[in-house]
């Protein structure tokens, strides 16, 4: 029997022109049709709807001719490397500057883009001693959890905020909001939020703090209200970091997403396979094992897809619609330098990104020898202009976020 070979098949219209886009108001439509030896046929319609209009993302090139050598930015070493050879000068300058200062970067971007992976990378090459990240929604959790099982620490949250908080509910009820959320629906009084921000911050007072996420519930006075309050709590400069990132990878990126059932990690069968593939021959399907050295089901556990991730932006379509609304409004902003991030570069500019800068799409063959066969190809997108792209790894992005903050602190 022969091997299955997945095949993709797109086909979009209207295509626009190169280096343009659509009219406001249309959509580009995304065909995919999928075969494998059973014969089914998968059709996906996609059409990104939401587009980032009003701002302007520039495309920095991360290129240096002068360096020769190819870096592994799937690894820590590796990545220490990369970087120390295309911004070893920023990085050394930033590190000694944040030796003696902080600095408050609010992240913003559509959900799955990839906030949690930039300011982690960026913490691990300018050191865990200097920057600390942490996001809205593992806050409330970990109050959560300390409401419910540390009594000697509940009653410091509590006096906390019987002294800062600042609503028209009582600070009760606001906890009980907190504490009976549903986790579709943010609940969280923004007020109890924002007090709960300002105690993390003050817990860190040495670190550079980035914030990653925010509340999704503000009109927009509220909102420039609750920047300043949170910039207003230490004498540092401030920044937002805003992330533009085409809804086609966040649905690549969900619909590919695989997590181990014993120790959760994330990983991807198309973008970010571990170091074990495996072939089911019943079902005519490739898997993955989880490779976590850390994890019981190291080299045995199978990954799973998670519930409703078939479903792609589908599912998250009104959550990512409200995120782009966000982050417009943090665009025009004024009084805050931004730090812009693209996370995709048109194939016709790939060429300002070293070839392994690009993110690869990996698919899978069976040999005739029984060995699984890995295949490695630049992966293609379309971006919500319609434009063929290529997706950049989560190093060269953090390495242009390196660069722009510098240029913020430091001139
Ligand atoms: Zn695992």
């Amino acid at each position: 029997m022969p091997a299955p070979v997945a095949q993709r098949i797109e086909y979009r219209f209207p295509k626009p022109a190169v280096g343009g886009s659509n009219p406001p108001g249309s959509t580009t439509l995304l065909l995919s049709l999928k075969s494998n030896n059973k014969q089914k046929l998968t059709v996906e319609i996609f059409s990104p709807s939401i587009r980032i209009g009003r701002m302007d993302f520039p495309l920095y090139s991360t290129k240096d001719i002068k360096i020769k050598e190819k870096f592994n930015l799937n690894t820590p070493l590796g990545r220490k490397k990369y970087f120390a050879a295309k911004a070893g000068k920023e990085v050394a300058e930033l590190k000694e500057y944040l030796d003696n200062n902080t600095f408050i970067g609010f992240m913003l971007a559509k959900k799955m883009a990839g906030k949690g992976t930039y300011s982690k990378i960026f913490e691990e090459i300018i050191g865990t001693s200097r920057v600390y990240q942490f996001s809205i929604g593992d806050l409330i959790r970990k109050v959560h959890q300390t409401l419910e099982s540390d009594q000697e620490e509940k009653s410091k949250i509590l006096e906390y905020i019987n002294r800062k908080y600042r609503g028209y509910i009582s600070d009760k009820t606001a906890i009980e909001a907190l504490l009976n959320r549903s986790t579709e629906k943010v609940s969280v009084p923004t007020e109890l939020l924002l007090a709960l921000v300002k105690r993390e911050i003050e817990s860190k007072p040495r670190k550079a703090v980035f914030i990653d996420g925010f509340p999704r519930t503000l009109d927009q006075v509220s909102y420039s209200l609750y920047f300043r309050e949170i910039m207003n709590l230490r004498d540092d400069p401030d920044f937002f970091v805003l992330i533009d990132i085409p809804e086609s990878v966040i649905d690549a990126r969900l619909k590919s997403r695989v997590i181990c059932p014993v120790c959760n990690t994330s990983r991807n069968t198309r973008l970010l396979p571990t170091q074990f593939i495996k072939y089911d021959k019943a079902q005519g399907d490739f898997y993955l094992i989880c490779d976590n050295p850390e994890c019981n089901g190291y080299g045995k556990e199978k990954m799973i897809p998670k519930e409703g991730d078939d479903l792609g932006i589908k599912a998250i379509k009104p959550r990512l619609e409200m995120d782009g609304e966000l982050m417009e409004q943090a665009y025009q902003l004024h009084g805050i330098p931004k730090v812009l991030l693209r996370n995709h570069v048109p194939i016709e500019e790939s060429n300002k990104f070293d070839s392994y800068e690009l993110t690869p799409e990996y698919s899978y063959e069976v040999t005739k020898s029984g060995k699984i066969k890995i295949n490695e190809t630049p992966w293609t997108i379309i971006d919500d202009d319609g434009i063929e792209s290529h997706s950049l790894l989560a190093a060269p992005v953090v390495l242009s976020m390196i660069r722009q903050i510098h240029k913020i602190l430091l001139g």
